[in-house]
């Protein structure tokens, strides 16, 4: 059964020409795995709910173009038995040459989701669920990509989640562990701590200041754990930090790390970072330099994660001089 959904995922039709992208279809299965996850109801009216949503994924993560059309997937899903569509007459009856139109769709009410069959299945099998989003992800967007549209569908990594809710899995493969579920806390599976951390910090890399836009969206900036998450760091702001890629990759990397300083902390880089380019010269021109400070106190880096940071990931020792002349 899991693996008949997995292959009929695997197997969507795309309309493909010349090696462009097609995301339509796969952006419209995130969307829908994102409402199963949150616990929607299986049929989303597409005049209230999809078109503008899907409209806007389309805008975010589809092909460059100034009009979009998410009631193509919306109609054409249903030929890859992914997709139930009801609505008061028989679309296929009235629908033109180019198919179903958008304005059809609002007309005449329609609303649509996964079939009935499927949505019990997504929802007793996390596991199923989250090897569906990682499939799509894989399958049809570069992996830089990934968290920003399982931000926008709102798809958690089902993972952590699950893991963190210590498992109310309906299947029973991993035995709910009594008290677990109301001992834990929002914060620790908490979809919105990339957002908070980059608010917190004002969309600016708190080490170099990078904050690079195309059109309305950050490019290259992300909400780092300063305690890993695999290593049982919270998504909470005071674990988190806005890192531009490149040292966010070097501090989970332990090329740099933190250091505590009279206000706040300040940039240590290791003494094993080496290279010749001017990029390498940049990275270590900023060993002492002062963390910006997130626009609120509370939110400032806890002592503990920077500390663990410091111990568990940090490589070598901090630089003496401020790097070669
Ligand atoms: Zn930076």
């Amino acid at each position: 059964m899991n693996d008949d959904f997995l292959s009929r995922l695997d197997g969507i039709r795309t309309w493909q020409k010349g090696g462009e992208r097609a995301p339509h279809k796969p952006l419209l299965l995130l969307f829908a795995l994102g409402r199963v996850q949150q616990g929607r109801r299986r049929l989303a009216h597409y005049g209230d709910e999809v078109a503008r949503q899907l409209t806007d994924l389309l805008r975010r993560f589809g092909r460059p173009r100034s009009v979009h059309h998410p009631e193509a997937p919306f109609a054409r899903l249903r030929g890859d038995r992914l997709w139930d569509v009801i609505s008061d007459t028989d679309l296929d009856r009235i629908k033109g040459k180019g198919g179903v139109t958008h304005r059809q769709l609002i007309d005449h009410a329609a609303a649509g989701g996964f079939p009935a069959s499927d949505q019990r299945l997504l929802l007793g099998d996390h596991a199923l669920l989250e090897e569906a989003a990682q499939r799509l992800l894989d399958a049809h967007f570069p992996p830089s990509m990934h968290d920003d549209i399982r931000d926008a569908v709102g798809l958690i990594r089902a993972a952590a989640h699950w893991a963190d809710k210590r498992c109310r899995m309906a299947d029973a493969a991993v035995p709910p562990q009594p008290g677990a579920a109301s001992s834990t806390t929002s914060s620790t599976r908490d979809p919105g701590f990339r957002h908070a951390v980059l608010r917190a910090y004002e969309r600016r890399c708190a080490v170099c200041g990078f904050d690079v836009r195309l059109d309305d969206d950050l490019v290259g900036l992300d909400a780092a754990h300063i305690r890993w998450h695999a290593a049982g760091g919270p998504d909470e702001v005071p674990n988190g930090l806005a890192l531009c890629i490149l040292h966010h990759r070097t501090f989970d990397r332990g090329a740099i790390g933190l250091e505590r300083a009279a206000t706040g902390f300040r940039v240590v880089v290791s003494d094993e970072v080496n290279g010749q380019s001017p990029a390498f010269r940049q990275l270590v021109d900023c060993h002492g330099r002062p963390v910006r400070n997130p626009q609120r106190r509370r939110h400032r880096p806890h002592a503990e994660f920077v500390d663990w940071h410091r111990r568990e990931v940090f490589r070598g020792s901090p630089r003496e001089t401020e790097g070669p002349r």
